[in-house]
């Protein structure tokens, strides 16, 4: 193509393009590719100017024109980008530059999700659509080009075309183009397929263009006829879409009926509807084939009436009508067919695409190419952030992720230690919100860690389930320690310890009692509170011998047990007005609702809440009291362990139980130890509501006949 054909090209769609600027642009990209050579053996020159020709079909405009002739240049040439810019200026620099970064991308996976977050980064990349539509161009013409490259190469290169480029095409709606990139992509994936298709089409094409001629003269004269003034088209459908109907509704080239469709295209919004009115008096519709577009537009305003009717031969026939306007939004580019044919539209992508609701209206409104697709700049998928690893590797993040969910995304481990981030070689916070096109590394520290904190910086489920996980994990370890230091702090007490009481086999009876699976979370559950003290000892403490042949008590026992399934209430204290602090009571005093508290911070461990006389609390740091109060509306109960010194004698128990219910006190766990002189040490784990209660029950307990002392331990 000369530099007269392509500015006359031009000329064609916009008045007065700055003609001086094409020919330098011409000149200077045939002075740079000068000496270089396609794989055809023509100069390489061929390429951009053919390109350019692309790119003056598509009606875009003289900048995109320009950066059509020079995109090669700065890749392929000893051109830099800033003699571009010197030269034509920053606009075309910045295309010329967009465009050669998108060449830079490779598409290494087939995988179509994977080609759909491709396709959304190349859009979101490029800040400019124009930089996509001068990259379309420059496959389309690679791909009219692609028979002198090795058959792999064909192949790679055609598969990257329909999985990327035409799925491009299709979502700017330029039709014609996402056509023209499919057909030669069949051609190279498919080639026998479409040498058949080729041969088949080629077979008919006498008899079709008669078959076309006649439907088209008895619509303009039925149309005629009625007075309505109209344009009628047959056109053949592209290679593409008969190979596809073939394959996903499994027919055969022979059942292919509509090979062809028609059009009319009328003046009038008025006249779509009578001319439908003519085709329906003339042929018979087919039931349920008749769609109106232009009450109902589709979400992208394509608009027209369609309609299958049964044509003079006893064949189906595809009829569109449309107004001139309509015809315009549906051919000429970015409004057109994007879902035109494939029959999936949702709301949601109505909503996404509400963008190109508001770009036609500007499109119909602007008359200036320029103008236009000045106001097609931006984001056009905001929803989502494309970022990469310092590899290169592209991940898709929702709007609003951070670094964090980044980190997480490399690998657990790196977001557990994650401590901040390079981005673009610039050092940011855990707080710093991911942006398109960020080349992101991942700071750690073996000494970081997760925070709940954490928490409110992700977007991503997978970031917030680790960083639960973790804080979980970390609750557990604390639980254990804790769990593992009351043991044995009460085992050394009875003179044992845990080793031999495991050696013994007491800690699997436990387990099995309490159907938990292992000692460590036996421990944890310990140290959690959800079982007791009580509850472990019993199976750990050597009693056999007592309660042997003093069957009534081991009933009495067995019953009491059976009836202490209430839970320990952990709430119930406000921790200097603040709610929702982990809130923990000190095993040394147990302090009860009604007794004067002091909470103690303990770091990462919250408050621990001790009695004011507790020894505990006298030896803690004064620094780190803090006042706590008992929260009067919370109902709960705290558990109370009750040494009951009494004698040995039959039923003695059974009254002591009577007595402790009578209280309105629940039982959690009993225990009953025989000593030498008669005597035997009963351990009641009770649970409270506060300490006046306690005191009733002590008082009435130590009323029952045999008992000779009651005292709350751990105090
Ligand atoms: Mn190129």
């Amino acid at each position: 193509m000369t530099l007269g054909e392509l500015v006359e090209k031009v000329r064609a769609y916009q008045p007065d393009p700055d003609a001086e600027l094409i020919a330098r642009a011409y000149h200077f990209s045939e002075r740079m590719h000068e000496g270089q050579t396609r794989r055809s053996g023509e100069p390489y020159f061929t390429h951009p100017v053919g390109v350019a020709s692309i790119i003056a079909d598509m009606k875009l405009d003289v900048p995109s024109i320009i950066t059509g002739l020079l995109h090669d240049t700065v890749e392929d040439t000893l051109t830099s980008l800033s003699q571009v810019e010197k030269d034509f200026g920053h606009e075309v620099a910045a295309l010329v530059d967009g465009v050669t970064k998108i060449s830079q991308i490779t598409f290494t996976t087939r995988e179509e999700r994977q080609a759909e977050n491709f396709r959304k980064m190349i859009i979101a990349m490029a800040r400019d659509i124009r930089v996509i539509l001068v990259k379309l161009a420059d496959r389309a013409h690679n791909m009219r080009t692609l028979s002198y490259l090795s058959e792999e190469k064909q192949r790679e290169i055609a598969q990257e075309t329909l999985d990327i480029y035409a799925p491009l095409a299709h979502r700017l709606g330029i039709n014609w183009l996402k056509s023209d990139l499919e057909d030669n992509a069949l051609r190279y994936l498919q080639p026998t397929v479409y040498g058949q298709l080729k041969q088949d089409i080629a077979k008919k094409k006498t008899e079709r263009a008669q078959y076309i001629d006649e439907v088209i003269s008895i619509l303009r004269e039925k149309l005629t006829e009625a007075g309505i003034q109209a344009e009628v088209q047959g056109r053949p459908k592209h290679f593409y879409s008969i190979y596809h109907k073939m394959e996903s509704q499994n027919l055969l080239f022979s059942e292919i009926y509509d090979l062809v469709g028609f059009r009319v295209i009328v003046n009038e919004v008025r006249e779509c509807y009578e001319a439908l009115g003519v085709v329906h008096s003339h042929w018979k519709p087919v039931p349920g084939r008749f769609k109106d577009y232009i009450a109902l537009p589709k979400a992208n305003l394509y608009q027209s009436l369609h309609s299958t009717v049964i044509g003079p031969h006893g064949e189906r026939i595809e009829i569109q009508i449309r107004t001139q306007e309509m015809h315009r939004v549906a051919e000429q580019g970015i409004a057109a067919h994007w879902t035109y044919k494939e029959g999936r539209r949702g709301l949601e992508e109505a909503q996404r695409f509400a963008w190109l609701r508001q770009l036609v209206e500007w499109q119909q409104q602007l008359n200036d190419p320029q103008e236009f697709l000045q106001t097609v700049k931006g984001d056009l998928f905001t929803d989502e952030v494309y970022v990469f690893t310092p590899k290169g590797d592209l991940h898709n993040f929702p709007q609003g992720a951070g670094v964090i969910d980044f980190a997480y995304r490399v690998h657990t481990e790196v977001g557990n230690h994650c401590t901040g981030a390079r981005v673009n070689s610039r050092m940011v916070p855990l707080r710093y919100q991911l942006q398109n096109g960020d080349t992101i590394e991942i700071i750690t520290s073996a000494q970081q860690t997760p925070n709940k904190d954490w928490l409110k910086l992700v977007r991503t489920p997978k970031a917030q389930n680790r960083i639960r996980q973790w804080l979980k994990a970390q609750q557990h370890d604390r639980s254990v320690s804790l769990g593992r230091e009351m043991l044995e702090r009460e085992l050394t007490r009875q003179h044992l310890d845990l080793a031999s009481v495991r050696k013994q086999g007491k800690i699997d009876a436990a387990l099995k009692a309490l159907s938990l699976k292992d000692e460590e979370t036996l421990l944890a559950a310990l140290g959690y509170g959800q079982v007791t003290l009580g509850q472990v000892l019993a199976h750990c403490i050597p009693q056999t011998e007592t309660v042997q042949g003093q069957t009534a008590d081991a009933i009495e026992l067995e019953k009491i047990r059976q009836r202490a399934q209430v839970r320990e209430d952990r709430g119930g204290v406000r921790v200097g007005g603040v709610e929702d602090v982990l809130v923990r009571y000190g095993r040394c005093c147990n302090p009860l609702p009604g007794e004067r508290i002091i909470g103690v911070i303990t770091r990462g461990k919250g408050a621990t809440v001790h009695a004011i006389s507790c020894q505990r609390l006298l030896a803690s740091d004064p620094q780190r009291h803090i006042q706590v109060t008992w929260d009067s509306k919370a109902e709960m109960l705290r558990p109370v362990k009750i040494e009951v010194l009494s004698e040995d004698r039959h039923g003695l128990l059974a009254a002591m139980s009577k007595a402790i219910s009578e209280s309105g006190v629940n039982i959690v766990n009993a225990n009953v130890r025989t000593l030498p002189d008669k005597r035997a040490m009963n351990v009641f784990e009770v649970l409270v509501p506060n300490a006046e209660v306690l005191e009733q029950l002590i008082r009435g307990l130590s009323r029952v006949r045999g008992v000779v002392k009651v005292t709350r331990m751990g105090k």
